[in-house]
């Protein structure tokens, strides 16, 4: 967490609905609040379909929100057209998980990375963008020779370094990285995270960091929030996350993680996510963790709980505390 605190992204009470014909409304994102401080990393994590993607698109504008509000540096970027959606483009800026979809086949990595600059008249002049798409690629771990390639000639993780160097060629300051290491090799994926830390480093970035996996963010993340069916359910710095998880969903996801040592791993206690998932569509009252959850009581069923600070801002939303 960096020293001085203050907010660059700030969500209240975020909702985004879809409408699904003949069957209602999919809340895949349903009251979620939460801070993010300049310079640090805040890892959202969940099980596919959670809500954690469509939060992020809704953040950047790809989806418009159905209520609630964004504000980025205290400005209020919730429903942005025009030139202050061209403002906020040019600040903040997203890698995708797939990096083989996220590419145009057809045109060469330079140009990829030049797309951007030219949208934001960065670096005019073909010697000037020519050595920045360098600068990049270099920045990156590529080779200058790169640039005259196309994206099928590059591995999984060489993608993934190309979507990098994408997102910085406007200079932005803050990053949604939607799962980007989930479609890599495990060996490639602590490659990726550290180069994004040291990218965080050098360039004074701050990440939204969305994966599927508590094992995947803890190495990156300052502050992690856990989602739940369009909901977050627990929230707090990574270290006492990991340390206390109070959520049973919380507990569940971290009793999963494999643990290097065989002889603790044998002994580790699993807590297995048993019962049926919820709908998320036309959601009632109530927890939508109950049908799953080994503490569910008669209240569970008919309140949902909210997030609470339960001190050292760890919040959590569950009945049991
Ligand atoms: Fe379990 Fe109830 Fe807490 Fe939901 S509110 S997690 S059902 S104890």
């Amino acid at each position: 967490m960096p020293e001085t605190k203050s907010k660059l992204l700030q969500v209240e009470h975020l909702k985004k609905y879809f409408t699904i014909r003949k069957k209602g409304r999919l809340m895949a994102v349903d009251d979620v609040s939460f801070d993010i401080y300049r310079g640090e990393t805040f890892g959202l994590v969940g099980e596919s379909g959670c809500g954690k993607t469509t939060c992020g698109r809704t953040i950047i504008g790809l989806y418009p929100a159905t209520s609630g509000s964004i504000r980025y540096e205290g400005k209020d970027i919730t429903h942005l057209t025009g030139p202050q959606a061209h403002w906020f483009k040019k600040r903040a800026q997203m890698i995708f998980q797939d990096p083989y979809a996220s590419l145009n086949p057809r045109m060469t990595v330079g140009d990829i990375i030049a797309e951007g600059m030219e949208n934001f008249g960065l670096y005019p002049g073909v010697k000037q963008r020519q050595q920045r798409i360098q600068e990049l690629l270099g920045l990156v771990g590529l080779n200058k020779e790169h640039a005259n390639r196309f994206p099928h000639e590059f591995s999984g993780g060489q993608r993934q370094r190309i979507g990098i160097a994408r997102a910085l060629a406007v200079d932005p300051e803050f990053i949604i990285c939607d799962e980007p290491i989930s479609a890599l090799d495990v060996s490639i994926q602590a490659q990726v995270v550290n180069l994004l830390i040291k990218l965080q480093q050098e360039l004074g970035l701050t990440y939204l960091f969305i994966a599927h996996d508590l094992s995947m963010v803890k190495h990156i993340s300052d502050r992690v929030a856990v989602m739940y069916m369009g909901h977050l359910v627990e929230l707090a710095a990574s270290e006492e996350l990991y340390s206390h998880p109070l959520h049973p969903y919380t507990q569940a996801l971290l009793s999963a993680i494999p643990i290097p040592d065989p002889q603790i791993e044998r002994q580790k206690e699993v807590l297995p996510l048993e019962g049926e998932v919820g709908s998320p569509i036309n959601c009632q009252p109530g927890c939508r963790f109950a049908s799953r959850c080994p503490h569910a009581m008669e209240r569970c069923h008919q309140e949902t709980p909210v997030l609470k600070d339960l001190g050292q801002a760890h919040l959590v939303a569950c009945h049991l505390f």
